[in-house]
């Protein structure tokens, strides 16, 4: 499909990746998170770009990603971190010593270390999301039967649940120290070099004592900040990581141009009337292509550098756009959705804001079909 096209830019990869380096230790790895579609930016293209940056390890969702990933690296190290549905069936498929995987009972161990090769094996403690992980209640007797049984365990794992949320940050706090304590038990009972690991882009920014062994870097990595939020904080803190290089620009071109006379109406609905002669391009992307519907005359796209606003619904593929004030916009002419043109830009954060929702889901639901072409 190429009415549109997701360009990819190496160099604020690397910057991005260079941040946390700077804040990390050498012995802290660097875990580049592409699960969904590498957040909407594309798979493979950025987990090639992410190891060739220097990323340790590449971490995903599910077992078919890090299949998808295995076939085109099969060098990398891959964490999985979600949940595996069906896992009893499905485990040869994570006969890899080189997958590490996160599991939250006791049974998914048992499984996986029948496997040969064995994946390593990282237990995830519930310390607050409620999401996946071991109960902590239970961690001592589960402590005890992974080491009577001889189980192999490689590493622990929690994540955090609202450190994005807010700028008062006791919560995180308190699941850190529940995490350490975790830790403690394991610890006690002999399990040494264990790999230690919690945070992800915002608390590794905010908490130094969250980075342990590896930090899992997602939203950051591309550019974008976790949330407002994360940047008050820090600032609050006096700290200053360095700017931040959003890695995606999502671009289109003008498929149709239309001049409408005063008192038109524009799209489904007919939600816009024209209050003066109105010239309007029409690009050919939608909510199918991963436009919120809810950017229906709500925000803009740029056009030779200019602010071209979007007037009337959006439809399934396409979406028009006023062009009246750029007399030289012509067929065929570049249209940013996502990016930068002259001297304005378009963030993810803006879209988010229009659409009350999260930089995160703006450029996860660009739809994985168009071309990812990678700039420096
Ligand atoms: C998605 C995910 C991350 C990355 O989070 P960001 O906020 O994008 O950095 C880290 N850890 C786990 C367990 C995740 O699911």
């Amino acid at each position: 499909m190429l009415s549109c096209e997701v360009i990819l830019s190496k160099s604020a990869l690397e910057h991005n990746i260079s941040l946390y380096r700077k804040l990390t230790s050498e012995t802290t790895k660097f875990t580049a998170v592409v699960k969904s579609n590498a957040y909407g930016h594309g798979l493979l293209e950025m987990a090639g770009l992410a190891l060739s940056a220097g990323a340790d390890l590449l971490g995903v969702n599910s077992l078919e990603e890090a299949e998808t990933l295995r076939a085109k690296f099969p060098q990398a190290t891959i964490l999985i971190m979600g949940s595996i549905p069906n896992l009893s069936l499905r485990k040869h498929k994570l006969a890899d010593s080189n997958f590490w995987v996160m599991v939250s009972r006791l049974e998914e161990m048992e499984e996986l270390s029948t496997l040969s090769p064995a994946p390593k094996i990282h237990l995830k403690l519930e310390t607050g999301m409620s999401r996946l992980g071991l109960d902590m209640i239970q961690i001592e007797q589960i402590a005890d039967e992974i080491k009577n049984r001889k189980l192999k365990l490689s590493g622990l794992a929690t994540h955090f649940a609202s450190t994005e949320d807010f700028t008062e940050h006791s919560f995180s706090m308190k699941q850190l120290q529940k995490f350490l304590e975790g830790v403690k038990v394991f610890q006690e009972r002999g399990f040494a070099d264990l790999i230690l690991h919690c945070a992800s882009s915002a608390s590794a920014m905010l908490f130094p004592e969250a980075r342990l062994d590896l930090i899992r870097v997602g939203i950051s990595m591309y550019g974008l900040w976790p949330s407002l939020e994360t940047k008050l904080s820090l600032s609050m803190m006096g700290k200053d990581i360095g700017t931040l290089k959003p890695v995606l620009t999502w671009k289109t071109k003008i498929q149709h141009i239309q001049e409408l006379p005063t008192g038109a109406f524009i799209g489904y609905g007919s939600t816009f009337k024209t209050t003066y002669p109105t010239k309007l391009a029409v690009i050919p992307v939608g909510y199918y292509e991963g436009l919120d519907r809810k950017l229906s005359n709500t925000g803009y796209m740029l056009v030779h550098g200019e602010r071209a606003r979007i007037l009337g619904r959006i439809c399934m593929n396409m979406t028009m756009i006023e062009i009246t004030h750029i007399p030289d916009a012509k067929l065929g002419d570049e249209v940013i959705i996502l990016g930068s043109s002259g001297h304005e830009v378009v963030t993810a954060d803006d879209h988010a804001n229009w659409t009350n929702t999260i930089n995160y889901e703006v450029v996860t639901r660009i739809l994985d079909q168009f071309p990812r072409t990678i700039t420096h």
